[in-house]
């Protein structure tokens, strides 16, 4: 199997056999054998299509421990329909591992739905920003041991007015986090969040 080859554990590529899924993209290439080795901060310059959902989706799955129910790891997306795509293919991904749960939360459904879903303790939670602060306030999540942050579509989030957002979230979280941020674009402010939070990233265009 083409994705066993980049270092993913075989309950995981089985479930990429049901999906269709037969060879790594560009971005799945370059990513997923770097980001398995939980060593480095990370930077993804990539489109929407490329397959980069996967090319976090996977090594972060694998790197979730399962006997630990703290939340370990959260993506922040800039909208709704993208969190719940997100969350979507990271069920399918997960399907022949029953221990992950993944939970998506973000405006415009009730808060009060999502409060309960958290009490289930999802180890990995995807979010978009706004909600995710609101959930922080009323102290209905707690990050402040989570081992991994994915930034997606961060310029996308930036251009949404998400920036000071991201600094809230990003101030809850501890400091020997590693951080994944993918963009398909790197105007300055994406430079500054990378110079603030990620520590000698390694870096990946496709
Ligand atoms: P993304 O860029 O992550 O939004 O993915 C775009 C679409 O490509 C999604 O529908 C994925 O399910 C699909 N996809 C991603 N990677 C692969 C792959 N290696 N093989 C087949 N389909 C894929």
């Amino acid at each position: 199997n083409k994705f066993s080859a980049l270092g993913l554990s075989d309950l995981l590529t089985k479930s990429l056999q049901d999906m269709g899924f037969e060879s790594p993209s560009e971005i799945q290439e370059k990513a997923i054998p770097v980001l398995i080795q939980n060593q480095n901060h990370f930077i993804g310059l990539a489109q929407t299509g490329t397959g980069k959902t996967a090319a976090f989706g996977l090594p972060l799955i694998d790197l979730i421990d399962i006997n630990d129910r703290h939340t370990q790891a959260i993506v922040l997306a800039p909208t709704r329909e993208l969190g719940q795509q997100i969350a979507a293919q990271f069920q399918n991904f997960s399907k022949y591992l029953p221990e992950i749960k993944v939970l998506a939360v973000y405006g415009g459904a009730p808060i009060s739905n999502q409060i309960r879903a958290l009490k289930d303790k999802p180890q990995i939670i995807i979010a978009t920003p706004g909600r995710m602060i609101d959930l922080l306030n009323r102290k209905a999540l707690n990050i402040s041991k989570i081992r991994y942050v994915v930034l997606d579509e961060a310029d996308e989030m930036l251009n949404m007015g998400f920036k000071d957002d991201l600094d809230e979230i990003l101030s809850h979280t501890p400091k020997e986090k590693l951080t994944w941020l993918f963009s398909a674009t790197m105007p300055k402010e994406i430079r500054r969040i990378v110079k603030t939070y990620m520590h000698d990233p390694v870096e990946i265009s496709v």
